[in-house]
């Protein structure tokens, strides 16, 4: 077991870790969010024939040399149906929108820029500088532009959002294949807690992180299974932890320092698992620990400390992208913003510090300030940050005014306006 690592570090033993769960078939409407284990070749052309992009007249376009036109329209073809006839020289159809066009015509000239006139139709043409030029392929969308058949049309490793379900929809795939989604089994240990309901006379807290760490494995698409809140001693935890290994990640709160009453570390190894690291050199969120089994089956192993915001920034660096991998996403990690200090900050070296910061835009500028008093107990400065600025172990001043980097875990700040931008 290797002790007091860096971030980074821990971070590469996690990701060595945690690789894409395999496929399961889902109904394409329920696949929102989920990755492809396959690519989809499709076996339609989209769209399947030439048609209109416009409510109008097709007609041949070397028929409209000369303006004005006039032409006889010698059918209709409605959305959804089919011409009876190709369409013959110095003739026009009567198309609308999305319907195919007829065999022998290879433009449409928009409603707007013809004069309907009982069974036929003029085009007056606009004289300069607004002149009428029907050509060849005007107003026609080209079968297969869209897809063709036997054309990949969603790679493998692509991440499913409205747009992929719909043109899955138009392929006629009503189900794919996508990686699982990860199922997390989340334990809050110590002798303190009860659940929200419960009484907190005499020095009782509730269980803040069991709602916390089950809401962040459900926004990266993970499924929850709660075991509950052990108490401070062997056999209970023994018998929660028991109740999580089928499961593909274990994640415990609390428990896993060096206190009297810690047993975590120690339960999980009689059950088989492989510690692989303990303590991280971060601030908050040092007692962190990882461990797997080995051989498997059994699910990634990762105790966060206790404390409310520790649990959670240890949550973001390692728990949240571990997730990501297992559900075969490429993207794991937080956009990283270029920040300037608003104030400056200070601590001893070691140690990397996540700082809780909020964010303001000044022209084109982001500028980030602490959200305040940083106690690794203080959730509330959670509430508050829009993102983590990233305090590098070996620093200890950062000046007002100097560059830095944050983390953004408000993602929406990307989307806002302020002036400047
Ligand atoms: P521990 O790691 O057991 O020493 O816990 C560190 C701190 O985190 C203590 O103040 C605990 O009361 C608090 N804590 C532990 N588990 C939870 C939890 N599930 N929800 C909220 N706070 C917790
Ligand atoms: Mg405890």
């Amino acid at each position: 077991m290797r002790e007091a690592i860096s971030v980074a570090e821990a971070l590469e033993m996690v990701l060595e870790a945690a690789r894409p769960l395999g496929a399961e078939t889902v109904p394409s409407a329920d696949a929102l969010g989920r990755v492809l284990t396959a690519s989809v070749v499709s076996a339609r052309t989209l769209p399947p024939d030439d048609n209109s992009a416009m409510d109008g007249y097709a007609v041949r376009a070397a028929d409209l040399a000369d303006y004005p036109v006039e032409l006889p329209v010698v059918f209709d073809v409605p959305a959804g149906g089919r011409a009876p006839r190709p369409l013959a020289s110095g003739e026009a159809a009567r198309i609308l929108t999305g319907a195919p066009l007829p065999p022998g015509a290879d433009a449409v000239v928009r409603q707007e820029d013809a004069e309907r006139m009982e069974d036929r139709v003029r085009i007056p043409g606009g004289s300069p500088p607004r002149a009428f030029v029907c050509r060849a392929g005007e107003n026609v969308r080209r079968a297969g532009e869209d897809v063709a058949s036997g054309e990949t049309a969603l790679e493998a490793g692509c991440r499913l959002g409205p747009a992929h379900l719909g043109l899955l929809a138009s392929l006629g795939r009503s189900s794919v294949a996508v990686h699982a989604r990860p199922l997390v089994a989340l334990l809050s240990g110590g002798d303190e807690l009860v659940e929200p309901d419960g009484d907190v006379a005499g020095g009782r807290i509730v269980s803040s992180n069991s709602y916390t760490l089950a809401a962040a494995c459900r926004e990266v698409g993970a499924e929850t299974r709660y075991l509950g809140i052990a108490r401070d001693e062997p056999v209970d935890l023994e018998r929660r932890l028991r109740a999580g290994l089928r499961s593909d990640a274990l994640v415990t709160s609390a428990g896993v320092s060096v206190g009297d009453h810690d047993h975590v570390r120690g339960v999980l190894q009689k059950l088989g698992c492989r510690l692989l690291c303990f303590g991280v050199r971060m601030k908050p969120g040092y007692p962190f620990v990882f461990g797997r089994f080995e051989p498997g089956p059994g699910p990634l192993v990762f105790g966060l400390p206790g404390n409310p915001v520790s649990a959670l920034v240890t949550f973001e660096q390692f728990v949240r992208p571990a997730l990501l991998a297992m559900a075969g996403h490429a993207t794991l990690h937080r956009p990283r913003i270029a920040v300037t200090l608003a104030e400056t900050l200070t601590k001893k070296a070691g140690r990397l510090h996540f700082v809780r910061v909020r964010l303001e835009r000044h022209g084109h500028e982001v500028r980030a300030r602490s959200t305040g008093n940083q106690s690794s107990g203080v959730l509330r400065s959670m509430t508050e940050a829009q993102g983590l600025l990233i305090f590098p172990a070996e620093a200890t001043r950062l000046a007002a005014g100097a560059p830095a980097e944050v983390q953004l875990l408000d993602e929406a700040f990307l989307a806002s306006t302020g002036p400047g931008l």
